[in-house]
């Protein structure tokens, strides 16, 4: 089977590092690779990140865009510019617009909840300027926050529908399906036509931790029923979140969740239909 990994990260973060070594993770450029063949990958999405100071994200001192920080991508891959919103002024978004209009950069990825703003706040209207402009798509966190220093009421999808609503051209991909925040989700996808989820990041650890949880029906019924009430497998984007989990391990955890008749779509065509830059010829 074909995969786009549409969420991951390449980027120096301490929790990061902590957690791949707690997983068992390579979370190298080699290790990328050998996972990503080992699972034919064919493209990914990082999500841009950067913190100035070890364990600071998230990060007030960051730069927009924030990028990734772990040498060269691998081939096939691209990134979302990582949105600061406490670094907006005009130079940032001067560089976001220049970042954007590069071949490497597929979109725009907002941290909400780590960041201690509405996703309809005036700050990021320049950015959703752009984003339309470019025809780009806008991943935004939601749901838990992999951070103590994160504000919930900031990352609940409920304003995703709002800001969907004042801004029906812009395509919006809700990142983690609104992770614990589902049924709310899956009222979004089905409501707005222009919204998208991606299943990145609904567990990470490492593989026992995923066996304790896929052995409890109860546990994949959380999901699947949010994935029926949507009836949208036409909106869903595969991703893993890595190195906050293995590869494998989340491609036998999500093929759980879908029913084998969409796997094509969610694993692969759905990601090129909102990732309209990435080329698998790169
Ligand atoms: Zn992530």
């Amino acid at each position: 089977m074909k995969i786009i990994d549409a969420h991951m990260h390449y980027s120096n973060i301490a929790s990061f590092l902590t957690a791949s070594e707690q997983n068992g993770v390579n979370y190298t450029k080699a290790g990328l690779e050998e996972e990503r063949g080992n699972n034919n990958i064919l493209a990914g999405i990082c999500m841009g990140l950067c913190e100035t100071k070890p364990g600071s994200f998230p990060d007030k001192q960051a730069a927009t865009p924030m990028r990734f920080d772990m040498g060269e991508l691998p081939a096939n891959y691209y990134y979302c510019a990582g949105i600061n919103p406490h670094n907006l002024d005009k130079e940032a978004i001067t560089n976001l617009d220049v970042a954007l209009q590069k071949s490497d950069c597929a979109g725009i990825k907002l941290y909400a909840g780590y960041y201690h703003y509405l996703v309809t706040s005036r700050k990021y209207e320049p950015v959703y300027q752009l984003a339309i402009k470019y025809d780009l798509p806008v991943v935004i966190h939601s749901g838990d926050t992999y951070s103590e220093r994160g504000l919930l009421k900031y990352s609940h999808p409920l304003s995703i529908d709002e800001l969907a609503v004042k801004h029906p051209e812009l395509r919006i991909v809700i990142a983690h399906l609104g992770n614990p925040w589902l049924l709310e989700t899956a009222e979004i996808l089905y409501k707005n036509k222009n919204v998208y989820a991606d299943l990145s990041g609904l567990l990470i650890g490492e593989k026992e931790l995923f066996e304790r949880f896929v052995a409890q029906d109860l546990y994949l019924n959380m999901f699947r029923t949010a994935l029926i009430l949507a009836d949208r497998y036409d909106k869903l984007l595969f991703g893993t979140d890595w190195p906050l989990a293995h590869i494998d391990v989340y491609v036998n955890f999500i093929k759980k969740l879908i029913p084998e008749a969409h796997h094509q779509q969610v694993f692969y065509e759905n990601a090129t239909k909102v990732f309209t830059k990435l080329s698998l010829g790169r």
